[in-house]
């Protein structure tokens, strides 16, 4: 086993007994992504330390306590379609893919991951395909405030960047059933459940994050990225 291998199964031993992993889709995710794939050289001996690193555009990989508490609370399952607004790294696309289309299963879902900086699209899409993930993560770069450019609807969808408020767009492309977690605020910002129960919204805090700023249509309109 590699010195990767080793830590990576150290966090998910410590994120399960903290209760931020529960199910056993979400820790077998965690077990199997290579979360060092996704981030710059010089910062990958971090890659299994419980922080947010920095990768570019001054955005961040979220950390994975994060990663493992959307994933949670989107109760994603084999086969679904889900769509991510901020792709970054490409790191929780692959966890989400990872779900919905595990590698070692004939049940296909598969993950639609916008990204507003060019830039980052074209790491994050490196990154899933060197990791053998980029057929089941299709990565777009446009602005995804505005939702996705396909205008099919997702069983499942997830913001990581935050929201100055809850976008209509998204709300919009959400399937009856389905379940988006989003933060929602400016500095410290409020993790946010949104059930669409017959085609009416359910909403539900989960608690204080901090997450980089959206940008485009919907997000912020300053410069700074916190
Ligand atoms: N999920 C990522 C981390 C996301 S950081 C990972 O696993 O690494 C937030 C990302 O959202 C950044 O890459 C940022 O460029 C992107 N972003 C910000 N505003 C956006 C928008 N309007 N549409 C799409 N992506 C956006």
């Amino acid at each position: 086993m590699s010195e990767s291998d080793k830590a990576r199964r150290l966090l998910i031993v410590k994120l399960k007994a903290e209760g931020v992993i529960r199910s056993p889709e979400v820790e077998r995710a965690m077990l199997i992504v290579p979360r060092e794939e996704f981030i710059p050289q010089e910062y990958r001996r971090f890659a299994y330390s419980d922080n947010p690193l920095p990768i570019l555009k001054g955005q961040t990989i979220s950390a994975p306590h994060m990663c493992a508490m959307m994933c949670e609370a989107l109760k994603m399952r084999k086969g679904e379609r889900v769509l991510e607004v901020g792709t970054g790294s490409g790191y929780h696309a692959a966890l989400c893919a990872e779900i919905v289309s595990p590698t070692d299963k004939p049940i296909k879902g598969y993950v639609v991951t916008l990204e507003y900086y060019k830039e980052l699209a074209k790491f994050a899409h490196e990154n899933l395909k060197r990791t053998g993930y980029d057929t089941r993560v299709d990565v777009i770069a446009c602005d995804g405030s505005m939702g996705s450019p396909t205008r099919i609807k997702y069983d499942k969808i997830l913001v990581t960047a935050a929201a100055p408020s809850l976008p209509k767009t998204l709300v919009d492309q959400l399937r009856n059933g389905g379940r988006l977690v989003i933060p929602i605020g400016s500095y410290l910002q409020q993790l946010t459940l949104v059930e669409k129960v017959n085609n009416e919204i359910k909403i539900k805090e989960l608690g204080g994050c901090i997450f980089v700023r959206l940008r485009g249509q919907l997000g912020f309109k300053d410069e700074t990225s916190l």
